[in-house]
């Protein structure tokens, strides 16, 4: 029994390391914005652009589901 419901929230995005270029697919949590990201290549501990919420909406290929689940806009706002 999930309360939470949600229909079709893609939870998997592929982030690209803007220091290296390295792309790894990683799950999204569902209930949270993830600020850090560490590149698993470099070591560079990636954080989100200005604007951005976390780091799959700066720098993966899906925006994270709290953004897909509410239009008006994100957790940490
Ligand atoms: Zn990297």
């Amino acid at each position: 029994m999930d309360a939470l419901n949600m229909t079709k929230v893609v939870l998997h995005s592929a982030i690209t390391c803007p220091e290296c270029g390295h792309v790894k697919e990683e799950t999204m949590p569902t209930d949270s914005c993830q600020w850090f990201y560490e590149c698993e290549r470099c070591r560079s501990v990636l954080r989100p652009l200005a604007g951005d919420c976390c780091v799959f909406c700066s720098y993966g290929t899906v925006k994270c589901p709290p953004i897909q689940t509410s239009a008006s806009g994100c957790c940490s706002r």
